[in-house]
């Protein structure tokens, strides 16, 4: 299945889906909420000047949410708007370079990455 995460917080809890383009259509949605309402108001104190960037990756449940999973950046949410960092292409192992994004970090919140 396919999850999305806010990125930037590292925060989960934004939806599971069958396929990738399910979770296209959820990403759709939620470009079309203004970044200061739920769920996009971001989970940090200065969520005013923030937002949410939300990225998709295919999780398979049974490895469990830490294990090496390699999340794509598809939107970037802010006051300024919404703003799509990918074309809505399938996923590949292409699509971040190496080196990006670890998943070992827990919590959740208010830090950055
Ligand atoms: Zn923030």
């Amino acid at each position: 299945m396919f999850v999305i995460i806010d990125e930037m917080h590292d925060a989960w809890g934004f939806g599971e889906f069958e396929s990738f383009a399910e979770a296209m259509a959820e990403l759709e949605r939620l470009a079309t909420i203004p970044w200061d309402e739920p769920p996009n108001q971001a989970p940090c104190v200065q969520w005013r000047e923030c937002g949410p960037t939300y990225a998709v990756a295919e999780y398979d449940a049974a490895v469990g949410k830490h294990a090496e999973i390699v999340f794509v950046p598809y939107l970037r949410i802010t006051k300024n708007g919404a703003t799509w960092l990918h074309e809505h292409e399938a996923l590949t192992e292409q699509a971040r370079p190496a080196g990006g994004v670890g998943s070992e970090q827990q919590g959740n919140g208010a830090v950055h990455r």
